[in-house]
This record gives structure tokens, sequence and C-alpha cells, in this order.
């Protein structure tokens, strides 16, 4: 440990030590404390889930017996704090939401009785006197900005009433800001800053690094009991567990409920979480989960903030997730206790087509390049035959991640490579193995040549009909005098479909929607073209071997 990132002073200890019960800090939480309180100076934190942004926001007033102002997005996950600082014994309350005693908190608050108070987005633009009156007669230490990805476009969970905060500038001049989130790109924690016109602020940022959390993918098998079944554990003939507390997120309602009817059929007691359930409803079932009076929560991902439950072991995607960085918000609900957890996407390259089809509905250009940039690199992460714990990681830090991963119990490429899985070998999810040593070249230049001889107006079925010399009536039957028909029957049907899908996430093939309806066609990029271009161009001279490597 650092003692330059504990405190020199010892009533600073003395007070973590009698309110929150910790002997020191941890080493970010101190400098972000020192540079409120003795800097006045505004913070942008971004920390990993469980790394303890609360007690950054919490410690400032209860220290000096002023007040902070805590803006959040969820009454709920309010509540909770208020109750367990209540518990600590610090006062806290919480306006914003239709309650019986506003009155008597406001008055409260004026005199000085609570050290920190919750708030609404929503109710903070309506307050601004309130907060000065507050401030003039208490004095605020701090206004803190809780899941402050919410306040830029950039992020993946926008909201409108976050975008007003920026007021809280002009509202409240001499009082520091820090705004926390446990998942932004540098654009979107540059974007905050300038949002919340945050002053030179303290910029601090914790690994994202969650080394106990084990990822994996597999495409859908077309049976949901299958799938989930491989994500159990199996006590007994046909009777299959789940390890722990667990989420299954689904990307639609219709979705929640026929994975609902499965796990309820497996005799596992279960909860469904969707937006369009009466709040009792999903009051209940997230009691249900907390309380562990049921293992698991099927849900869309409105089942979400608020989570405080340290012990899930396991969340499953049945189907792809929208983009990185919810996919981190999601799985960040894993393994707050630091225990082994599990991660688990299924997915079918469908899933895509319905995520593309709602992108031309954005009029704005370069708002529509970057959700595009987002959806294909959950693609990537979903494709990618690399570390995938190195591929969240560079999705944050915007650079090559090298240092972490690569052991067996860091991700499925990673188990896979460890235990030695032939490059090549087609993987009983419907993946390739990959390993970037070996040439593809062959493979590529065939099905290359596949999709430009059907002219690209197909999905990729149609062309690799085509290689594998099929009578199917999908391959119109002119195909069939084309001297590369049946070129390629020494692969199957499944593995050039596991290879396709691994060029387009490489770029080689281009998937573009339909434009009247659902699916896409499939055809060669500017890189495939210029790809096989050059291989034609060169072989007029000396046959020469056509080169492709991937990973
Ligand atoms: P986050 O909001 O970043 O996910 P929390 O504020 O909920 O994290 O804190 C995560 C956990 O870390 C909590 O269980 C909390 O009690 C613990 N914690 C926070 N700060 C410290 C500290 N200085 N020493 C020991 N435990 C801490």
């Amino acid at each position: 440990y650092d003692p330059s990132n504990q405190p020199t002073d010892v009533r600073y200890l003395e007070v973590l030590k009698k309110y929150f019960g910790y002997s020191k800090f941890r080493p970010l939480q101190w400098k972000i404390i020192d540079a409120v309180l003795n800097n006045n100076r505004d913070s942008c934190v971004v920390m990993a889930t469980g790394y303890g942004k609360s007690l950054c926001y919490q410690y400032p007033s209860v220290f000096t017996g002023r007040v902070t102002v805590v803006i959040s997005p969820l009454i709920s996950l309010m509540e909770d704090q208020v109750m367990a600082l209540s518990a600590a014994n610090i006062r806290a309350c919480l306006l914003g939401s239709a309650q019986e005693k506003t009155q008597q908190v406001r008055q409260e608050l004026l005199q000085g009785q609570y050290r920190v108070l919750y708030v609404t987005p929503e109710f903070t633009a309506s307050a601004q006197n309130l907060l000065k009156e507050l401030h003039s007669k208490v004095g605020i230490d701090l206004v803190a900005i809780d899941e402050a990805h919410c306040v830029s476009q950039w992020g993946h969970d926008f909201r409108a009433a976050y975008r007003s905060l920026g007021t809280l500038r002009s509202t409240l001049p001499t009082v520091p800001l820090m705004a926390l989130t446990a998942t932004a790109t540098p654009e979107v924690m540059k974007d905050i800053c300038r949002s919340l016109k945050l002053c030179n602020p303290l910029l601090t940022c914790t690994s994202f690094d969650r080394p106990n959390l084990y990822l994996s993918v597999k495409m859908k098998s077309g049976n949901i009991l299958n799938d989930l079944q491989s994500q159990m554990v199996c006590i007994g003939r046909d009777d299959y567990v789940f390890e722990g507390p667990t989420i299954i997120y689904c990307p639609t309602k219709k979705a929640t409920e026929d994975v609902l009817n499965i796990v309820k059929m497996m005799g596992v007691q279960c909860a469904l979480y969707h937006a369009n359930l009466p709040m009792k409803v999903r009051k209940t079932a997230h009691r249900q989960f907390i309380n562990d009076e049921v293992q698991v929560v099927v849900a869309t991902v409105a089942f979400g903030m608020g989570i405080d439950k340290p012990d899930v072991r396991t969340i499953i995607h049945f189907g792809a997730p929208r983009d990185i960085e919810s996919y981190y918000q999601e799985i960040g609900r894993a393994g707050r206790d630091g225990l082994n957890s599990t991660c688990h996407v299924f997915y079918s390259t469908g899933d895509f087509n319905t995520n593309r089809y709602f992108l031309n509905e954005i009029t704005n250009e370069k708002f529509l390049q970057h959700k595009k940039l987002m959806l294909r690199k959950m693609e990537e992460y979903l494709a990618t035959t690399k570390c995938r714990r190195r591929a969240i990681l560079s999705h944050f830090e915007n650079k090559d991640v090298v240092d972490v991963g690569g052991t067996e119990r860091c991700c499925d490429n990673c188990t896979r490579r460890a235990r030695r899985v032939q490059s090549g070998d087609l993987q009983r999810d419907g993946s390739l193995s990959m390993d970037e040593e070996v040439n593809y070249g062959k493979e590529a230049k065939d099905l290359f040549s596949a999709v430009e001889a059907t002219g690209g107006r197909f999905g990729i079925t149609v062309p690799v009909f085509f290689l594998r010399g099929s009578n199917n009536q999908r391959l119109p039957a002119r195909f069939h005098s084309h001297k590369l028909y049946g070129h390629g029957k020494y692969r199957s049907e499944k593995w050039w479909k596991a290879f396709a899908r691994q060029v387009t996430v490489e770029g080689y093939l281009e998937e573009c929607p339909i434009s009247h309806g659902f699916g896409s066609t499939v055809e060669l990029s500017a890189k495939g073209e210029q790809w096989l271009h050059d291989l034609t161009g060169r072989r007029s001279g000396k046959e020469e071997e056509p080169v492709l490597q991937l990973l």
C-alpha cells in the first residue's frame, strides 16, 4: 500500500472508522476525497463496479458536518442508500418522488440535520432555489452526479433529464461537482466533463478489468433448453441446476417469456421482469431475487441499475447485447463479492439484423456512424477468437491491451487455446477455433469467388450452397454450370458459414440490410475485393499461394 494515498492527518481515518467501519481508504478514494475537501476541485470518476464509488461522495460531508447533494437516476437505489446510511448513523434523505413528508424533510434539511441529500435529476432542475438556500444556510460540500454516463449521447444509456444538469455550475458556482460512472470510454468521459461544465477536473479511472468474471460466447442452437443446460451444472440424469443467483437477459419481452417457460419447466424458481409489467410485480421480482426466494430472473435490460446483490454467479445474455458499454454495465452485476462468476452470451447473426433495421430511423449522420460502429464492435466481440477480456478492455482504453487475460479461467477463447484445440476445428456451437499462424488463403479465395460469382445478392447460404455444389432450389440452376460450382466440397456447410462470419468480422465481407424488411445480403467489401484483385493480378505471373490469416 502506498502511504501517499492515505491522509496524513489521523482525524480523517478516525471518521472513516467511526462511520464507515473501514480502517483505510482505497487508494483512489482518498485522492478523490482530498480533491473535494482540500482543493475544492471538480472531478470525473470512472471506477469499476465494486471499487467503492459511494464512499467518495458520502464521506466529505460526514467529515465536515455540512451536506452533500447526490443526483441519481433511480429512486429505489437511493432508498437503499438512505437506509444503509441511516443504519450507520449518518442522516440522509431523499427528495424527488411523491413523498409524504417533503415539507418536513425540507425544513430539517435547511436546519442542517442531514449529511447527504439524494435527488433525482428531474427534481434538481426544479429545485435551484432550494439548493441555493441550502448552500447559504448549511453549506454544500459537493454535488455528486452518479451514473454520469447518462449525460452523454455517445454513452449507452443517455437520459434526457441528465441534460439539464449543466445548469448546476451556475446555480452553485463555488461548489465542486463530482461525476461518477462505472462505464465510460475516453470520448464519453470528455463529453461528461463538457456537458457538466466541469472546471479543470481531477480525472480518475480505475482499471476496467474484472478478473473474477469468466467471459464466454456461443451461437444459439435453436433449442433453448439445450442452450441453458450447457450453462448449468448436471447433478444427475436430466437434472441440471444453476450455480447460484442468475440473471438471464433477453432482447425482447416475448423472448423473456419463452425463456421463462423453459426455466420453469426445469423446476427452477424464477421471476420475470420487463418494463411492461406493473410496478408492483417488478418490485416483487426484484425483492425475491435479492432475498434468494427465486434463483433466476429472466428480464429485459430494464432489470438493471440498483441490483446490489453481491453474489450473482451467472449472467446469461440470450440474444446479442446492444453494445460493449451496455454489456459491460450488465455483466458488472455479477461477482461483486469478488468470487468467480460467469458471463455468457448466446446469439445468432439474425440478432443484428433487427438492431441494424432500427438504425434506419437515425437522421443525424455522425450519430448514425457512431451507432453503427458500436454495433460492429459488439459483433466483433461475439465473433472474436482472441481473448475476450482484452477485447473489452481495449474498447474502454481505446488501445490494444496486452497485459491481461490469457489464462484458462479468463474466457472461452483463452481456455481453448490453453487446451490446444486445433485451429480450424468447428466447435460444437458452430464457431471456428482459429490460430493466427494458420493460412486460410485457399478457403478465402474460394469463398470470396463464390460470393462474387453469385453476384452479392443473397445471404451467405446461397454462396455456400454454390461452393458445396448443392442442388438446393435456393441456388438458381444457372449457377450449376459455373466453373467454380462445387469447388468447396472439402469443407462442410457449417464450416463455411462459420468461416464467413469470421471473415465478415475481419472486414472482408459486408452484410447489407435489405431496405424493406429484415435480413441482409452478403457482398465483398472494398477490402475483400482488393484482396481478391491482388491475387488475380499476381496470378498472371507465377502461381502464388493465397495468404489470409485470421485473428
Ligand atoms: P460501487 O458503487 O463502486 O460499485 P460501492 O460503493 O457499492 O461500489 O462499494 C463496493 C464495496 O466496497 C462495498 O461492499 C463497500 O462496503 C466496500 N468498500 C468501499 N470502500 C471501502 C474501503 N475503503 N475499505 C473497505 N471496503 C470498502
